[in-house]
């Protein structure tokens, strides 16, 4: 057998009539930006998560730093994050010119540890950006409880959990401001790139919807602040409408592989993901953990299992952040499991018996590593 980490191609079966529909009628109409399906895509996510504005907008880089920009955000500024996530959570920090500033991570769900927060904090500290990693939502109450007491607002980057909830509330909410992402790999890939901004305050809406078009407000060529061009094409728009109605399905369904596999590896040495309750986590990767990492994705290759490892360097070990005097053993959770995760294909189209071929490979490495045992022990 052999099992891709993702099958756009199988996804796209299942709605390529609707999207080619579409493609043709913009085409005719020649509205290419900005326009009715950017709208609809906008009023779609609004009201799946509740948050009243949503702005899109290029990709989910821009929708974090347009969210920072709208927090006026800057020179001489800190901005805390986590540094197990994907680059941009913490380049768009010194892209808006200020300084990353690092929290570790807590083993159990590879979060930031709010426990770790406030000793991070200083007079320069002006927003913390929160990432809900792998489609888990962090533990947003004691989070939003730090951010009350010192006044910082909180950014959600939920690039990775669009469509998760927290009972009724979903990722979008936690913060003053949320970024999300549409490229084609995320939940709600799209045939291109793209990325949307959602915010609660008003205030913060209108400035981002100005920002995403070089700072002009309702008088054209009247630019009221330095803005850049961060805009959403209407057929990118108009693909990601189709396929947001398959999102809930395709969550659920990562869900229930989430849940399937949890409960066919209990057994073996390995540390799985948590399942807290049925909405918190959409699992956007599915992310196991062994200090065996290297050998168990050869085995897996072996077996023809294409698998991810989300993110072998954390980001205050990258060269371009060495400025800001991070070393190894600065953040040893981070660092431990960026050596130790390895993603395995949860895509929402993979059939029963990929999974449970899946199974069979994995705990057979797990059953050999096993017999191995008493001799590495003895030496
Ligand atoms: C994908 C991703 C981004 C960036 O989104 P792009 O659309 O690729 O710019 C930011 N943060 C996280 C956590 C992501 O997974």
């Amino acid at each position: 057998m052999n099992i891709p980490p993702i099958n756009l191609k199988a996804q796209f079966k299942g709605v390529k009539k609707d999207i080619m529909k579409g493609v043709r009628e913009i085409l005719d109409d020649q509205k290419l930006i900005l326009g009715q399906y950017c709208l609809k895509l906008e009023e779609q996510v609004a009201a799946m998560t509740g948050v009243p504005h949503a702005i899109s907008c290029a990709n989910g880089t821009d929708a974090l730093i347009l969210s920072l920009m709208a927090l006026g955000i800057g020179q001489g500024d800190e901005v805390i994050t986590t540094p197990y996530t994907f680059f941009s959570s913490a380049s768009s920090i010194a892209l808006v010119g200020a300084r990353p500033v690092f929290v570790d991570i807590q083993e159990s769900d590879m979060n930031i540890d709010p426990g770790l927060i406030e000793k991070a904090i200083t007079p320069q500290t002006k927003a913390i950006i929160v990432v809900h990693l792998f489609g888990k939502i962090c533990d947003m109450k004691r989070i939003a409880a730090i951010g009350q007491k010192h006044n910082i607002p909180i950014v959600e980057d939920m690039a990775q959990s669009l469509g998760a909830r927290r009972g009724n509330v979903s990722s979008g909410n936690f913060g003053d401001i949320a970024a999300t992402s549409f490229y084609p790999t995320k939940n709600l890939g799209g045939i291109g790139e793209g990325g949307m901004v959602l915010t609660k305050r008003e205030d913060l809406g209108e400035k981002v919807r100005k920002l995403r078009v070089h700072g002009m407000g309702e008088k054209p060529y009247i630019h009221e602040m330095i803005g850049f061009n961060s805009r959403l094409d209407e057929i990118k728009a108009m693909a990601l409408s189709v396929k947001f109605l398959k999102l809930a399905s395709w969550n659920k369904t990562r869900l229930e592989t989430a849940g399937y596999y949890n409960m066919h590896l209990r057994d073996i040495p390995v540390t799985l993901p948590i399942i807290e309750d049925e909405t918190s986590h959409i699992f956007h990767h599915y992310v196991l953990r062994t200090d065996k990492r290297d050998a168990f994705q050869a085995h897996l290759k072996e077996n023809g299992i294409m698998t991810g490892i989300y993110y072998p360097v954390p980001l205050h070990l990258q060269p371009c952040f060495s400025y800001l005097g991070y070393n190894e053993g600065s953040f040893p959770n981070a660092e431990k499991a960026a050596k130790a995760s390895l993603a395995i294909p949860i895509f929402p189209e993979l059939k029963k018996t990929e999974k449970d071929y899946i199974i069979k490979a994995i705990r057979s490495f797990f059953e050999s590593q096993v017999e191995e045992q008493p001799e590495t022990e003895e030496s």
